[in-house]
Order: C-alpha cells, then sequence, then structure tokens
C-alpha cells in the first residue's frame, strides 16, 4: 500500500530532523483526533531524541481521553524557547488559540477542507477519515518507530473522528491502516470501553436537558437544541459533556441537519452542526459565521445576542 504522497513529506522531515525542542499545540474544545494526534505524533518524536512539549490553551481537557499516554504532559502556556511549532487538526492560528507571531519554523497536519496553509509547511489530507491518519502516513513514509503507547492514541484519533467507522470517508484503507495500529498494541476493545463507557451521571442529565429543549424545524428536516449556562450549573457537567449530544438529534429518521448550540460564557455561544449527506455542506454554513470543519461536521463560535438572527439565517437557506 503506498502511503498518500505530499511533496512537502521530506521539508517537514527535515525540519524535525534539525530541531531540538518541539512544541506540538492541539486545537481549542480539543477532541479525540487532535489530542490523540498530538500525543502518538509526540511520543515518537521522544523516541527520536526530541525534547517535546505539548500545548493546549484549554484550561480544562476533556476527562474521556485521560487514558491517553502522556495526557497529563499537556500545557496551557506555549514555552519560551523551542524551534519547531506544530499544529494537529487544526484549520489556522485561530483554532489553535493562539496569536500569529510563531517565530519558529512550522508544520501543519490536517484533514479539514477549511485548512488555510498557515504553516510553513502544511501537510493537508483532506481525503483522510482523522488527522492522526496523515500523520500515521508519514510516519510509515519515513519508517519511524510507532510504539504502542502511539498506536493507541493514533487508534483513539481514528475511532473518534470517523464515529466507530461509521463516517462517509471511511474505506478499505482506514480498516488497513486501523488494523496496523492493532497490530501495533492498540486494544479496540479496551479504547472503546474507555471511551464509551465511562459517562458521569451529570452527563446524562446534561442529555436529558438537551431532550427537553429539542425542536424540529422545516418540516421535521432540522433538529434545534440548546444547552445554557444555567443547565451546565445545574447539572454540574462540563463542556465537554456535551460534545456528541449533536449526533443524537441527527439520529432522528426525518432530520437532515442538527445543530446544537450551547452557551461558554455570558457572551459567546459554540454552535456544531451536522447533516447526514453532503448535499447539506455544513462546513460552508459555519463559514458564513467564520467556522469551518468538513462537510458533514463543523462549528463556529458566535455571540449570544446574536443567537436568533443566525438561527433564523441557517433554517431559511
Ligand atoms: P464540533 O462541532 O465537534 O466542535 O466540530 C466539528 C468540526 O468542525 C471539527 O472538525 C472542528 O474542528 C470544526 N470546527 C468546530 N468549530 C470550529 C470553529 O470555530 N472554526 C473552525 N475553523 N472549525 C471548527
Ligand atoms: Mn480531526
Amino acid at each position: 500500500m503506498t502511503p498518500f504522497v505530499d511533496k512537502n513529506y521530506q521539508k517537514a522531515y527535515n525540519f524535525i530532523n534539525e530541531a531540538y525542542h518541539i512544541v506540538i499545540a492541539s486545537h481549542i474544545n480539543p477532541d479525540g483526533d487532535t489530542l490523540g494526534s498530538m500525543l502518538g505524533l509526540g511520543i515518537v518524536l521522544k523516541k527520536m531524541g526530541k525534547k517535546v512539549t505539548y500545548f493546549n490553551c484549554e484550561k480544562n481537557l476533556p476527562r474521556k481521553f485521560d487514558f491517553l499516554p502522556s495526557y497529563k504532559k499537556i500545557k496551557q502556556i506555549l514555552p519560551e524557547d523551542y524551534d519547531l511549532f506544530i499544529s494537529v487538526d487544526a484549520a489556522s492560528f485561530e483554532r489553535v488559540g493562539i496569536a500569529q507571531d510563531i517565530k519558529t519554523p512550522s508544520i501543519c497536519f490536517d484533514h479539514h477542507k477549511t485548512n488555510t496553509n498557515f504553516c510553513t509547511i502544511n501537510i493537508v489530507n483532506q481525503n483522510s477519515i482523522s488527522t492522526s491518519l496523515v500523520i500515521f502516513d508519514f510516519l510509515e513514509t519515513f519508517e519511524l518507530t510507532i510504539t504502542k503507547e502511539s498506536a493507541i492514541c493514533f487508534y483513539t484519533a481514528l475511532v473518534e473522528d470517523s464515529g466507530f467507522f461509521k463516517f462517509d470517508r471511511v474505506n478499505s484503507e482506514t480498516f488497513e491502516k486501523a488494523a496496523k495500529l492493532v497490530e501495533l498494541g492498540a486494544n479496540p476493545n479496551k479504547i472503546s470501553d474507555l471511551l464509551t463507557n465511562r459517562n458521569s451521571l451529570a452527563k446524562i442529565r446534561l442529555m436529558q436537558r438537551y431532550l427537553e429543549v429539542l425542536v424540529l424545524k422545516q418540516n421535521a428536516t432540522i433538529c434545534l437544541s440548546k444547552i445554557t449556562l444555567k443547565d451546565f450549573d445545574q447539572t454540574g457537567a462540563k463542556k465537554s459533556d456535551s460534545d456528541e449530544f449533536v449526533n443524537i438529534g441527527l439520529s432522528l429518521a426525518t432530520v437532515k441537519l442538527s445543530i446544537f448550540c450551547y452557551e461558554i460564557d455570558y457572551e459567546n455561544i459554540k454552535f456544531s452542526l451536522r447533516s447526514k449527506s453532503d448535499k447539506i455542506d455544513c462546513s460552508k454554513i459555519a463559514e458564513n459565521f467564520g467556522g469551518g470543519g468538513h462537510k458533514r461536521a463543523a462549528g463556529f463560535t458566535a455571540k449570544i445576542n446574536e443567537y436568533d438572527d443566525i438561527i433564523r439565517l441557517i433554517i431559511d437557506n
């Protein structure tokens, strides 16, 4: 199987070879793909003798991923000195949550069609189901050692971004790569158990709120629900506990587009969009409001006072 060949591979490899201290950064509202890609790559780079700092700008990381090797090493601030910056699963600097003044060379590994080529070298494969597989291809090309710990991270990233092999870009190659990760030591049953069977009661209570306020629009083809700060407060649930609620709405037979919003603070509200077919391009909708993502999964952040107008605009178009 020939891995996806990118003309920038060699340049990226040279950057990595020449660097000593490498920062790997994951995106805001981190998901399994960005965290698994970051940690999986970092473990390989450490094996190469590099000093690695893991960066995520969020105070609270989703506990769901706390079993990933090196999860506890993730830092909230960038170090003073480093000589290479690597972004994983983010389409822009804004998504990493840092100002655009990185002074070192930078590499971006991603799979979003909305990627802005914001790094010195950009390795972006839109056809890949997860960023972890973009990185896996790269590492395999240079025959770098992928340990069991790395495989666990990449496999977790893969199952999270593919909905456990359900989503539209899943193909035979996805399974070939998954098989390799399993051979390297990722245990599918154990990882699935860790990801899906450790919910808190607070999360289930929050889900109850999601269901209570869920409404259908446009002949029941659009589903809409919202979680407020009060809901988080009263249930004791965390923001990341709501990460998959949008899929509950999408599971309704008549629904073609599922919209889920949650209040981030008193001013800002996060929108998640999911669709069942490419006919409704979520990333196009999200881009209208300054966000991005994929055709069937995208998101953006807006001001709470713009909520009604935004919903009207989405629903009427
Ligand atoms: P989610 O709805 O789970 O937050 O995100 C779905 C997809 O859209 C992910 O691939 C995520 O990276 C992307 N996404 C979510 N919010 C934003 C945003 O504010 N800006 C951009 N560019 N992408 C986003
Ligand atoms: Mn991803």
